[in-house]
């Protein structure tokens, strides 16, 4: 409502339809004009007569320009932020510092992962709630790719991303079922089931089996395959001293794993895992031959194929059985993975 210092009394009707006669006084019906003395407003000094005047009516509301805003929400979690300014929730925070991938798919990782009924996340092969803040907890949340080199990526259980390792998505599906339907059934596994397409090629046999389990003066048969091929070699034949050859101290239960693990018409090789004969060629194949601890920390040994001994990890052969058991059961009729069968707790990171 704007007036103005210089305003008129009265209608401007009344002031134009009155005639001179009518008028009993010569100030009537004319505007009254309020005026203050020269050079003065009209409620006097520092009023200017010309300066509007602005009054706000009584019952005027002040209305910001724009609704209040909603509060920023967790775009992961759906939760209120709790601090302007931050543009994840605490957790999520933590999570995503804690990692080196891109925060967009993290993100997109952590929104699959979430489960609102319990204000937590889910390992996407396990479907189990997963936790922070012991990193050698089995169950302790990290992202996985889902395959590798690919940029997708999905939250999962620490113990499953080592058991997966190199494995693409369908690879790891069909191996996990197939090697618990060995352990638990005795069906053969299909050695041609998956190709192993990005199995790194880590390792490679050092070029000589080494002096001490060569050179004899008389050709005798190995220790361990009773192969007489190669004369010259101390022990075993050349084949086998190149599977044993390593440290001195884990050489003798080599050996014996290897002596247990004689396909004897073959001459070969088994996997104890999965029954497939090993590849004793090379060191760079999944299925080359591997030592696996059957109980960490033990000395005893077994011969596994090179990518069961890393699904295996840092498992005992027992957990290592029930967790792909409770994949598998969990994969093919939704029973909840029971978390309890992992007792091992993961190396010390470095
Ligand atoms: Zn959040
Ligand atoms: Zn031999």
């Amino acid at each position: 409502m704007v007036l103005f210092a210089s305003t008129t009394c009265g209608s401007s009707s009344e002031a134009q339809g009155a005639t001179a006669g009518e008028r009993s006084s010569p100030r009537r019906g004319r505007p009254k004009v309020v005026r203050g003395r020269k050079g003065q407003g009209a409620w006097g000094k520092g009023f200017p007569q010309s300066k509007p005047i602005i009054i706000p009516p009584a019952n005027i509301q002040f209305v910001a320009d724009e609704e209040p805003a909603a509060p920023h929400r967790c775009p992961a979690c759906k939760k209120p932020v709790p601090e302007p300014g931050l543009k994840y929730c605490h957790r999520c925070n933590e999570i995503i510092d804690s990692a080196k991938y891109v925060v967009a798919l993290m993100i997109a990782a952590l929104i699959e992962a979430y489960d609102e009924k319990k204000d937590a996340f889910r390992c996407f092969h396990s479907g189990v709630v997963l936790h922070r803040g012991d990193q050698n907890d089995p169950f302790y949340l990290v992202f996985d790719h889902f395959n590798p080199d690919e940029p997708r990526l999905v939250v999962c259980a620490a113990v499953i991303n080592k058991m997966k390792g190199d494995l693409m998505n369908d690879e790891w599906r069909i191996v996990v079922p197939m090697l618990s339907d060995h352990m638990e059934k005795g069906s053969p596994f299909d050695q041609n089931c998956v190709k192993f397409v990005k199995w790194p090629e880590r390792w490679e046999f050092p070029p000589s089996p080494g002096r001490a389990l060569m050179a004899a003066p008389v050709p005798r048969p190995c220790r361990i395959c009773k192969d007489q091929r190669g004369p010259g070699r101390k022990r075993y034949c050349e084949r086998c001293a190149r599977l044993i050859q390593g440290r001195a101290e884990g050489r003798t239960e080599k050996a014996v794993a290897l002596v247990e693990a004689l396909d004897w018409p073959t001459r070969k090789f088994r996997c104890v895992h999965c029954g497939v004969l090993v590849d004793d060629t090379t060191s760079k194949s999944p299925w080359s031959a591997n030592f696996d601890h059957i109980t960490p920390g033990e000395k005893r040994v077994v011969v596994s194929a090179a990518w069961v001994n890393q699904m295996k990890s840092y498992l005992t052969a027992g957990e290592f059985r029930a967790v792909l058991l409770g994949l598998t059961n969990y994969w093919r009729y939704g029973v909840p993975f029971d978390t309890s069968v992992v007792k091992s707790r993961a190396p010390l990171r470095r």
